[in-house]
């Protein structure tokens, strides 16, 4: 049961730990000369494929042109070409379920060629298409298993590239995946489709503006993502890190991290050695990993490419997280994605950094010097403002997961209240417009350090705050609620819906006042904006998330508060997200009810995994150590008392024995509420889950973790938090 290890060979393994990774020989290939060596990057295409072809296909990746299946033969046959130099064997259509993993069936690139030889085989027809078993994969009622059917289809405007193993390399192909009759079975399609809806938006927008100059407008992420690191002795020796990815007992730590000493601090060895080999393979992905850094909770880190278009950053982040996972086993440790791992430690999520850009105009959340001037910033931050409000609970909804209820609202993360932060400049600004009265703020300054050798720092137009799910940065939405092991898929395909709905709305209210007349633009957009202040301005709050306060202010302002996963995730039915999700062609009525299901049932099934485990470490565990260690206060009590001594171990055997039984209760109350399987639908079970499962579980652990405490330490089997945490 324990898996591999006991704790006590864990510690020792750990104790004696040398580092047996191969030091990466930097002075041979330096960081720039690796950088997307294994992508079939433009430069590449533009090389090996014919003139025509090339313009072809980036007029689709660049301009959203409608893809020429003409051009599949061609780049299929350099593709191959390319990949077979690279050494690769295999190909594989990589596609993104809605189990949020990522999904891989390979191909070998050799067919007999019928005279006892072989030849290496790829043509258009294997690059556009492929046909994966879609049955193990969940659907949510979207096909019923005799029509099993599922295709991947060729993802043109993400980059093919070549996963390298020790023995042998495959080319990846991304793609998106879908039943055979187009309903979307996995998280790229409605992406590619929300960017479809915020291009058309956005320029519509622009032109209003007088600013669209025919490029693009994109949606960009940069996810910040946290994780937790671990010796692989005491995840092998820990059943509920290994199945669960998150410890279900465990007591607090003596030293947890009150003394806040860990964030910033000088990164330990090991780990840097870690992070650099994940950096230069993330590299040679061409994913351009930023930032390092570790985080506030001990044995805890964050990494941080630099922001990328939607669906790249979204297939880089997936890229991420595979990556942090295999490279830590190298380094004889765990790498854990989950949100909170650590029952009182701070959790894991991903900073979802979110922008509007056209390659001519960057950001269009950047307000510039004067804000107050730039109306067509006030108007798509109105805009933004109007969708976060509307759709709140779509926003809280995509962010929903078993694992990160452990985490919103915990006091270190945002709470589970969706608003908007926007610092007190642009608040001011916005405030203004909503009493009809604009008259701007003074312009941002220069920070004066008081020491005359260091350089004035130039002013942000807002501190930071740490405790808002959706807080303005300067020139993009730091979106704070998405979860360390989700996919950033799901909160992007909200936000350019609902922000292109949001910036339609805008146009047609500004049209109608302006009738054409450019000159009453800027009027036209106070009044609209106004408008939407009005209506939606209760979103935004400047204020202390974390504080008990503003769960009394939010209530009192109608903002929704939905604490958990069962709470959540209905708002993706209701009639309003079905209207705006079907009106901009990203998911229909029947889409969005299959991912409603399989939510449902992702969660169900994520709970009852856990407790089936809670039971099972209690019974062969945990009891037994407890039992142990009874039997051995008994033997010395008795001893004790025949030589006449009145010691410890009496009450110490009184209190043991009233944590077994205790325990024996718990577990068979637990094992009751288990019981129960006849539930009407997946939501129904959900909420049964949330309100009845879960305080079970926890009952249990309390107990289990109250023995920690008590039962001899050379008898409990299970490393501790201390152990886990602060052992490198
Ligand atoms: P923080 O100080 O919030 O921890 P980091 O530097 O760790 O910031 O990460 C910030 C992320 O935001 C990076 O991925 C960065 O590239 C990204 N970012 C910067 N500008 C934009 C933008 N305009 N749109 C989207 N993301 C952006
Ligand atoms: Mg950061």
């Amino acid at each position: 049961m324990s898996g591999y290890q006991t704790r006590q060979t864990a510690i020792a393994a750990v104790t004696n730990y040398t580092p047996t990774v191969k030091p990466l020989n930097f002075a041979e290939t330096s960081p720039t000369q690796v950088f997307g060596t294994n992508v079939f990057c433009d430069k590449v295409m533009k090389n090996m494929l014919p003139k025509d072809v090339y313009k072809s296909l980036m007029a689709t990746k660049k301009a959203g042109k409608e893809m020429d299946p003409a051009i599949a033969g061609p780049v299929a046959a350099a593709m191959k070409e390319w990949a077979i130099s690279k050494g690769a064997t295999h190909y594989t259509h990589v596609f993104y379920p809605l189990t949020g993993l990522t999904a891989e069936k390979h191909d070998g690139f050799l067919s007999p060629d019928g005279e006892g030889g072989a030849i290496a085989e790829f043509d258009a027809k294997l690059l556009i298409q492929g046909e994966p078993d879609a049955s193990s994969f969940p659907s949510g009622g979207l096909r019923a298993t005799f029509e099993a059917r599922g295709y991947t289809a060729w993802d043109v405007t993400n980059p093919a590239y070549i996963l390298e193993n020790p023995n042998g390399t495959f080319l990846c192909i991304p793609t998106a995946f879908i039943s055979w009759k187009g309903h979307a079975l996995d998280k790229k399609t409605p992406l590619l489709r929300a960017n479809q809806a915020i291009n058309k938006a956005g320029r519509r927008f622009l032109e209003l503006f007088g600013n669209d100059d025919g490029n693009m407008v994109v949606s960009n992420a940069g996810p910040e993502q946290e994780y937790f690191l671990l010796d692989r002795n005491f995840y092998f020796a820990r059943p509920d890190l290994m199945v669960c990815g998150r410890t279900l007992f465990g007591a607090k730590p003596a030293k947890g991290q009150e003394l806040d000493d860990h964030y910033f601090g000088a990164i330990p060895r090991r780990v840097l050695s870690f992070m650099l080999e994940v950096e230069r393979e993330l590299y040679k992905l061409g994913v351009p990993v930023k930032t390092r850094h570790n985080e506030v909770a001990p044995g805890q880190f964050e990494i941080a490419p630099v922001y990328e278009q939607s669906n790249l950053a979204t297939d880089h982040n997936q890229m991420v997280m595979t990556t942090l996972k295999s490279v830590a086993k190298r380094h004889g440790m765990a790498c854990l994605l989950h949100e909170k791992p650590f029952a009182g430690i701070n959790g894991s999520g991903k900073h979802v950094n979110y922008s509007l850009s056209t390659e001519t105009q960057g950001s269009l959340y950047s307000p510039g010097d004067t804000p107050a001037e730039n109306m067509q910033f006030l108007a798509v931050t109105a805009a933004t403002i109007r969708a976060v409000e509307k759709y709140g609970k779509l926003l809280r909804a995509v962010v929903a997961s078993a694992g990160n209820d452990h985490r919103l609202g915990a006091n270190e993360a945002p709470p589970a209240i969706i608003s908007i932060f926007l610092g007190a400049e642009l608040a001011e600004i916005f405030n203004q417009i909503e009493m009809g009265d604009l008259k701007g703020t003074e312009s941002k300054g220069k920070l004066r350090v008081g020491v005359d050798t260091l350089p004035p720092l130039p002013m942000d137009s807002g501190d930071r705050n740490r405790t808002s799910p959706f807080a303005f940065t300067g020139n993009r939405f730091e979106f704070r609620a998405v979860g360390s092991n989700q996919s950033i898929a799901g909160a992007q395909v909200a936000l350019n819906t609902i922000i292109a709905e949001a910036l339609d709305y805008m146009c047609d209210e500004i049209e109608a006042i302006t009738k054409g007349d450019a000159s009453k633009l800027s009027e036209a957009c106070q009044k609209v904006i106004q408008n939407i202040m009005k209506e939606h301005g209760h979103i935004i709050f400047n204020g202390d998330g974390y504080a008990d306060a503003w769960q009394v202010e939010a209530e009192k302002r109608g903002l929704p508060n939905l604490k958990t996963t069962a709470d959540a995730l209905p708002a993706l039915v209701e009639p309003e997200v079905i209207e705006v999700f079907e009106k901009y062609g990203v998911l229909s009525k029947d889409e969005l009810y299959s991912r409603h299901e399989i939510y449902h049932e992702q969660y169900n099934q994520h709970i009852q995994t856990e407790s089936a485990l809670v039971v099972k470490i209690a019974k062969t565990i945990i009891l037994p150590a407890a039992i142990r260690y009874q039997g051995e206060l008994a033997g010395t009590a008795a001893n004790l008392k025949a030589a006449g001594i009145d010691g410890v171990a009496t009450p110490c055997l009184t209190e043991v024995t009233g944590l077994i039984g205790k325990m024996t209760d718990a577990v068979a109350a637990l094992e009751a509420v288990m019981d129960k399987c006849d539930f009407a639908n997946v939501e129904e079970e959900a909420v049964y889950k949330t309100k009845e499962t879960l305080p079970a579980m926890l009952a249990v652990r309390e107990v289990a973790d109250a023995m920690e405490g008590m039962v001899a330490d050379d008898l409990w089997p299970l490393p501790s938090y201390q152990e886990m945490l602060f052992i490198k």
